[in-house]
């Protein structure tokens, strides 16, 4: 089923909470809602989910007007982040739940909720496990059976609220596989919330960044990582590095020194976003568009090497390479080395609002209230529907 989220607004009392936001998910997709505490995700999630009403705005699901129908009219089945699992039952008991309150009409004969429910808890990899109460049972375990128990009654959308947010990186990263794994299985579309890049990331097919009742990004993983369309997307995906500077169509003048940027069609005071992996390391000096650096930490523990610098206008800058490129230099602490920047993946510059006067550059998180603000090429642009950022 698609879900089609359209022009949707919310307050709590004066306060916005979720402005204009626009989503379209396609049927069978799994969709990421990512952005920080507070920025809206569980509030809209609640708003598709019919939990709550939107002051404005409709929600499609499959073509047709649901705003006004009920929850349980929405064919909507949910995992929260906190297990909520029936306590005084066992694990089989949780997941037929959903069928045993059906009304008799619908409710499946007692044999095929037998058999509904073996075939799940073997699908979330726990058959061995129905017998147990969900006190016998690790967090991670426990949020297979909430997942089981959520798909039992057939959603036509699953809905996910940071449903692995309480557990540790390592049981994390298996649910990640298994609902993944799950998804790719039975096709449900499905919608999930998290605060986690790295998740988001690995899981969705789409991910919809939100900031502040925004959508700042809505695209591909690559797509989004590659071509954040807001100083906010570059800033929350990922590490990077922000320097301060001068954009003046290709070049931004850091600290004194020239390093090469995309094109930029506004030139002024702004912000260049540079990748610590789109950073070129060497150990002669090649180029005016290299800056001197010493090395003063590394870390070679992983596939990537990670080297912390001391850029010679004093600021410290990260830096990644491969083992092999790393080998290559021969660098070590102490290092002095000369860096670049490889404009062709991972740098970015944004021309401040009012770029002219460097005391108006914005915060690293970025959105001006009001959204559209004025460039310092005297052009109109909106931190959302426009490339602030070029790639
Ligand atoms: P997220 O899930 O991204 O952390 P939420 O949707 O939970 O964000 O919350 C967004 C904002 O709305 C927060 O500032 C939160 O305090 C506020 N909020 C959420 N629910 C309510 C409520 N029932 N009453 C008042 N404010 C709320
Ligand atoms: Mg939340």
């Amino acid at each position: 089923m698609s879900i089609a989220v359209r022009g949707v607004s919310k307050r709590f009392k004066s306060v916005s909470v979720l402005d204009d936001i626009n989503i379209d998910v396609a049927a069978g997709e799994l969709v990421a809602l990512l952005g920080p505490s507070g920025s809206g995700k569980t509030t809209l999630l609640r708003v598709i989910a019919g939990l709550e009403i939107a002051d404005q705005g409709s929600i499609l699901l499959d073509g047709e007007d649901a705003t006004s129908r009920p929850v349980k009219e929405r064919g909507v089945g949910f995992v929260f982040q906190h297990y909520a699992l029936f306590r005084h039952m066992s694990v089989f008991e949780n997941v037929a739940f959903g069928l045993r309150v059906k009304p008799r009409k619908s409710r499946p004969s007692e044999e095929d909720i037998e058999s509904k429910v073996r075939d799940l808890l073997e699908l979330v990899q726990l058959d061995a496990y129905a017998d147990r109460y969900p006190s016998q049972l690790s967090g991670g375990q426990r949020q297979r059976i909430a997942l089981a128990r959520a798909l039992a009654v057939g959603p036509r959308v699953l809905l996910l609220d940071e449903p692995f947010g309480a557990l540790d990186a390592k049981v994390r990263q298996d649910l990640r596989r298994s609902l993944r794994d799950l998804h790719d299985d039975l096709g449900v579309t499905t919608v999930f919330v998290t605060h986690d890049q790295e998740e988001a990331l690995e899981l969705a097919d789409r991910v919809v960044l939100m900031n502040r009742g925004v959508v700042e990004q809505a695209g591909s993983p690559q797509e989004v990582y590659e071509r954040p369309a807001t100083p906010f997307v570059c800033n929350f995906l990922g590490d990077v590095n922000v320097l301060q500077g001068r954009i003046e169509q290709d070049t931004a003048f850091v600290g004194g020194i020239a390093l090469a940027i995309p094109a930029n069609a506004a030139s002024g005071d702004g912000v260049v976003y540079v990748r610590p992996h789109a950073l070129d390391i060497r150990t002669t000096r090649d180029s005016r568009y290299q800056f001197a650096a010493r090395v003063v930490h590394v870390n070679s523990a992983g596939s990537i090497v990670k080297i912390e610098l001391l850029a010679e206008w004093g600021k410290t800058i990260r830096a990644e390479v491969t083992q092999e490129r790393f080998r290559q230099l021969g660098i070590q602490r102490h290092s002095d080395v000369f860096v670049s920047t490889d404009p062709s993946a991972g740098v970015f510059a944004h021309v401040s609002p009012g770029g002219a006067s460097p005391s108006s550059a914005p915060a690293a998180e970025g959105r001006q209230p009001g959204g559209g603000h004025l460039g310092a090429s005297g052009v109109a642009y909106s931190t959302v529907k426009t490339n602030l950022l070029t790639s």
